[in-house]
């Protein structure tokens, strides 16, 4: 079932929204090479819990793998180094030159979710690279741009796809971007590919977080043993961008930014 959100209400997810745009920016500022995951991962719960709110990752329950049964995220953030896609888990991983980092951020303020993430860029990579991490960014926002009152969730999956299909990268498939309210993960999903049924209609007040995963591969992905890590089958980097938004009368409104 799709909720459909207040002014009121979105005002609401636009405050927790700004606390995932605020710990981006801070993680942005203290990626460097040396530097470890956990390190950032606890400036990022640091943040979020003196904004008044609690890190919505952290115990959130993945399905059973690998004969682990259900078992809770230990992190306030995912942070994914290269050939990983999402939901890498900080820890004492050193960040290195030359590497990209896909960091991912959810908070919850008075009971209502904000989800963002980016793709940062250590130091000098090939053009390659720095290409896909710019494509997954514009991906995710000519996603933005599709997702207008009374067009449907296929026109946000075409436009993303689109974008990476035109420079023949990877389309992580097993991983859509979703409804958000006051649960991380509502109605409707959104693939980052044309299912070929046209979806949903999308309406104002409908909340969305949409994120395109590209990769410089085939796409297709496996998760590691520790039960959470994705990574690229064929070893390739890979990049994830998100946002929270908001659908309004006047068309989409991004919820995670600081603006
Ligand atoms: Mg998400």
């Amino acid at each position: 079932m799709i909720t459909r959100k207040s002014p009121g209400e979105i005002e609401k997810m636009r405050r927790a929204g700004r606390i995932v745009a605020e710990v981006l920016a801070l993680i942005e500022s203290e990626l460097k090479p040396g530097v470890s995951t956990g390190d950032l991962d606890r400036l990022a719960e640091q943040h979020i819990r003196a904004a008044g709110a609690v890190p919505s990752f952290k115990g959130y329950l993945g399905a059973g793998r690998y004969g682990k049964g259900p078992h809770a995220f230990p992190a306030s953030t995912c942070i994914s180094i290269d050939s990983e896609v999402v939901h890498g888990i900080p820890g004492d991983r050193i960040i290195r030159d030359g590497s990209i980092v896909s960091v991912d951020v959810g908070a919850i303020l008075d009971g209502w979710h904000g989800d963002g993430a980016r793709t940062f860029v250590v130091g000098a990579v090939p053009a390659a690279t720095q290409d896909l991490v710019g494509a997954t960014r514009l991906a995710m926002m000519a996603g933005i741009g599709a997702a207008q009152p009374g067009a449907r969730v296929e026109d946000i999956s075409a436009a993303v796809q689109d974008v990476g299909r035109a420079r023949g990268y990877g389309i992580v498939r097993p991983f859509v971007g979703h409804g958000i309210g006051t649960k991380m993960h509502e109605d409707p999903q959104v693939p980052n590919y044309r299912t070929g049924r046209r979806g949903d209609e999308l309406k104002p007040g409908m909340c969305l977080a949409i994120e395109p995963m590209f990769t410089l591969g085939s796409g297709d992905v496996y998760v590691e043993e520790d039960g959470w890590t994705v990574r690229t089958a064929d070893e390739a980097l890979a990049a994830h961008f998100e946002h929270t938004i908001a659908i309004t009368d006047n068309g989409p409104q991004i919820l995670t930014t600081i603006l």
